[in-house]
């Protein structure tokens, strides 16, 4: 998997400059003269190389005081990151730590995340 760590900044600039979706989710950038911060994939006109920062996440770009583009919303999870099962799991483990001690049934706990159990 691609990490922002093993990219240099001429990568992360060519990915911004041909709005390369492939980097979406790997980093953001953000631009000093608006006070905005962007996917790669972001359509807006891309600024000048030195009003640019990269960050290897939004919240990160958010700390330094950027506010999410209203285009490509980066602050939203990117459709590509966005895993429903993700969800369940997240869910899952929640009830299983809340009900923790409890006994409850596979097919209980299945039908408490929104899925049905078909063994
Ligand atoms: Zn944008």
């Amino acid at each position: 998997m691609r990490n922002q760590n093993s990219l240099s900044q001429n990568i992360m600039w060519e990915a911004t400059t041909t709005c390369n979706s492939a980097y979406d989710g790997v980093f953001f950038y953000a631009v000093k003269t608006t006070g905005i911060f962007c996917r790669p994939s972001c359509k807006s006109r891309v600024p000048n190389r030195e009003n640019i920062s990269f960050y290897s996440n939004a919240a990160n770009a958010r700390k330094a005081g950027y506010r999410p583009c209203k285009r490509c919303r980066p602050d939203l999870k990117s459709i590509i990151t966005y895993d429903p099962l993700e969800i369940v799991i997240e869910e899952t483990m929640q009830i299983i730590e809340e009900k923790y001690g409890q006994k409850i049934l596979l097919d209980e706990l299945a039908s408490m995340v929104g899925i049905s159990l078909i063994i």
